[in-house]
């Protein structure tokens, strides 16, 4: 599977670029996100070397544990798993460049409590639960702009865009509807002069959809990585 990566990664970036042509957008504009749970550290080196070097990681362990190899090449990483509150001190230990995971008021008191004892700021994403099932994190869609104005009052914490994961369906206008309302929730938010530019959606399934819809970040995992061994619900459900 490893030997694959190159060529997984060549046609993932033909995938954005026929998306952006159908879609009339400049390719530049999507950024690919590599998901990296469960991949290891050698594996995402290989990657690296094809010149991708935003990886996104679901678990502190994983973070902690790959650290110390892929810190000899220069990358970006974003947090994308479910964030514990008691977790943010140790998540800060790692050079986490965003946490896209951002979906509730008390996790972003706490990390802008640490940030504030460690004089340091981040970047973050708004999650929003545009699926509205049980088994996703993320705000709900109708407390956007409460949520964000109260983040937006947290001086550690840079909102740069909002996340979500779109429903897992085989019918794409409802996994649509879920990226249409991220966009909406996102224009809510620029007019009140939130500035949540980016906009994280689109997964190896959907990454058509998600760009058609205006993504200007992919997360692609499986596409890139092959099969995992465990099932997603494995790593959105923690702690429920
Ligand atoms: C695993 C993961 C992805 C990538 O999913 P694939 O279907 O493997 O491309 C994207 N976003 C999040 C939050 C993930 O946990």
């Amino acid at each position: 599977m490893k030997n694959n990566i190159p060529n997984n990664l060549k046609d993932i970036l033909n995938r954005i670029a026929i998306a952006c042509k159908n879609a009339n957008r400049d390719p530049e504009a999507v950024k690919l996100l590599m998901a990296t749970k469960t991949v290891s550290a050698e594996n995402i080196k290989i990657a690296f070397e094809s010149n991708q070097t935003l990886i996104g990681e679901n678990k502190i362990q994983e973070i902690k544990e790959k650290y110390d190899s892929l810190k000899s090449v220069k990358h970006e990483k974003h947090f994308i798993g479910h964030l514990q509150t008691n977790k943010v001190k140790e998540l800060l230990r790692y050079d986490v460049d965003c946490i896209q995971s951002l979906d509730r008021l008390r996790l972003a008191e706490k990390l802008q409590n640490r940030l504030e004892y460690e004089d340091k700021t981040i970047d973050a994403y708004l999650q929003f639960n545009t699926s509205y099932e049980d088994s996703k994190f993320g705000m709900k869609p109708e407390n956007a702009l409460t949520f964000a104005l109260a983040v937006q009052k947290l001086d550690r914490i840079n909102i740069k865009g909002l996340m979500t994961i779109g429903l897992f369906s085989a019918e794409d206008d409802k996994v649509r509807k879920c990226f249409k309302l991220l966009k909406n929730i996102q224009k809510e938010l620029l007019e009140n002069g939130i500035p949540a530019h980016e906009l994280s959606m689109g997964m190896s399934g959907d990454l058509e959809i998600a760009i058609e819809e205006g993504a200007t970040i992919i997360r692609v995992g499986t596409a890139i990585f092959g099969k995992r061994e465990h099932p997603d619900s494995y790593y959105w459900n923690e702690g429920l």
